[in-house]
């Protein structure tokens, strides 16, 4: 039984770290449902702007990035938890 605790320890120990920002949260005139994850602010930042970018026709600008980094959650997203 505690070797199981250790394992399932590690397990959320490696999910835990992320941070991630759910599209679907995002107002966007298409239905979204990415989930970008990174594990740094900065990285998340940078790839959330650029799907805003490509994918939603938003301006790269400061604005952007600040409403962005608004929506950042830490944590497990839901997509990894089912397993
Ligand atoms: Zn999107």
């Amino acid at each position: 039984m505690p070797r199981r605790a250790k394992i399932h320890k590690r397990l959320t120990d490696d999910l835990w770290p992320w941070k991630f920002i759910d599209c679907r949260e995002f107002p966007s005139d298409i239905n979204c449902t990415i989930t970008i994850m990174a594990d740094s602010v900065d990285e998340l930042v940078a790839a959330a702007a650029q799907h805003a970018v490509t994918v939603h026709h938003h301006e790269d600008t400061a604005e952007l990035r600040d409403g962005l980094k608004r929506l950042i959650r830490e944590g497990v997203p839901p997509e990894r938890l089912g397993g």
